[in-house]
């Protein structure tokens, strides 16, 4: 299914009092608008971006905008998406309409839109409210004030965000109802006059618009009370060593007189390199992803599962950054078989072998490791976020 998300950033956002138009303000280190283009790009279900923006960008485009689609936006937000509209390619299915202003949109809130207007044909997310709503009729010359003329349902009101996504066909119709009809300010309306029924998914109450100079400034608060954007986990992870048993690190098969005994091979650096990473992206261990109760992950291969893991955290919009791991047994010496285990971690993470770093040490004769009863590992990993 081919995608193709429209960023609308035609507007001259003077709300915001500021000499340039609100969505070219900084916000932690991009733009509004470039986070807004970022997300889509970076999304793997959309296969474009095209963004409508004043004339005057257009016309002498900002560097950090290289590479990205861009067309003059129009008079009002529907001409903008029009234009646009008429820039599509060929086979373009679902068309999503994303505001310039919501820089906060996630991954899974546009898999979402995509999801539902395949389905239904047109979708929007929008929010459920919590406050009790009401209609008021405004009263002349009161500043901001009047009077209840109704109490509205609250489960039937939701407030509507971006992005919205319609099938192509389902979006042509609605902006050839929009040419020439009233101002729209959203492509939900224009369907809904074209007499679509327009689903809805809820949203994200992150999913911000910033309108507002007091949003801009919530919105770089919120920005700094993020989480660290790079996250560090660790990893430990102990076997027996036995008679007649391989001893597998980190995928390598390594000759040695005792091999560790365990229910799946027993790879006590692939085990607690994937704990590691696990950890750093909060998302449980590897007892909970792969416990030793179940036949599946019997005598199963440890680097298939931290290659599985290593995937699982790059969709969550993480990378790995570097691994560092520290083995710990009486024999043999780790130091021949470095240069292979770290190769062959690097390949399973689908990272640089440079950004992989395994050390060995004894236990100097101390406790079951020094015995030689027993091998240990100890690992740390960095995740960073995907841009
Ligand atoms: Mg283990």
């Amino acid at each position: 299914m081919q995608v193709t998300a429209i960023i609308a950033a035609g507007g001259s956002g003077t709300r915001l009092g500021a000499a340039v138009p609100k969505q070219l303000l900084q916000l932690g280190g991009r733009t509004i608008l470039q986070r807004a283009i970022d997300a889509f790009r970076s999304h793997p279900g959309v296969a474009e971006v095209i963004v409508a923006l004043p004339e005057a960008i257009v016309a002498a485009p900002p560097s950090w905008l290289e590479g990205v689609r861009v067309v003059a936006g129009g008079a009002r937000r529907q001409d903008s998406v029009a234009n646009a509209f008429a820039a599509i390619a060929d086979d373009t299915e679902i068309v999503m309409i994303h505001d310039a202003a919501r820089p906060f949109v996630s991954a899974d809130v546009i898999s979402r839109a995509i999801d539902a207007a395949a389905i239904h044909g047109a979708a929007i997310v929008a929010l459920p409210v919590s406050d009790t709503v009401k209609r008021v009729v405004r009263e002349d010359g009161a500043s901001g004030g009047g009077v209840i003329t109704e109490t509205l349902p609250r489960d039937e009101i939701f407030l509507a965000q971006t992005p919205q996504a319609f099938r192509r066909d389902v979006l042509g119709a609605a902006i050839a109802a929009g040419r020439g009809s009233a101002t729209a300010t959203d492509e939900a309306m224009l369907a809904e006059r074209a007499g679509h029924r327009v689903h809805v998914v809820v949203g994200d109450a992150a999913n911000v618009k910033i309108t507002t100079a007091a949003d801009l400034e919530r919105a770089r608060e919120h920005d700094v009370r993020q989480p660290a954007t790079s996250r560090v986990g660790v990893g430990y992870d102990l076997h027996r060593l036995v008679e007649g048993r391989r001893l597998i690190l980190g995928g390598v098969d390594i000759p040695a007189d005792l091999g560790a005994l365990g229910h799946s091979d027993a790879d006590v650096v692939c085990h607690s390199v994937t704990d590691a990473i696990l950890g750093a992206a909060r998302a449980g261990d590897i007892g909970q992803h792969y416990p030793d109760t179940d036949p599946r992950w019997k005598g199963a291969s440890s680097i298939e599962l931290l290659r599985e893991v290593a995937a699982l955290v790059r969709g969550r919009g993480f990378a790995v950054e570097n691994v560092d791991v520290v083995v710990i047994l009486e024999r043999p010496k780790i130091g021949p078989h470095r240069e292979a285990i770290q190769l062959r971690l690097a390949e399973a993470l689908g990272i640089d072998a440079g950004r992989v770093s395994i050390k060995g040490k004894t236990n100097e004769g101390v406790d079951a490791v020094g015995r030689g009863e027993a091998i240990a590992a100890h690992a740390v990993c960095l995740l960073v976020p995907v841009s």
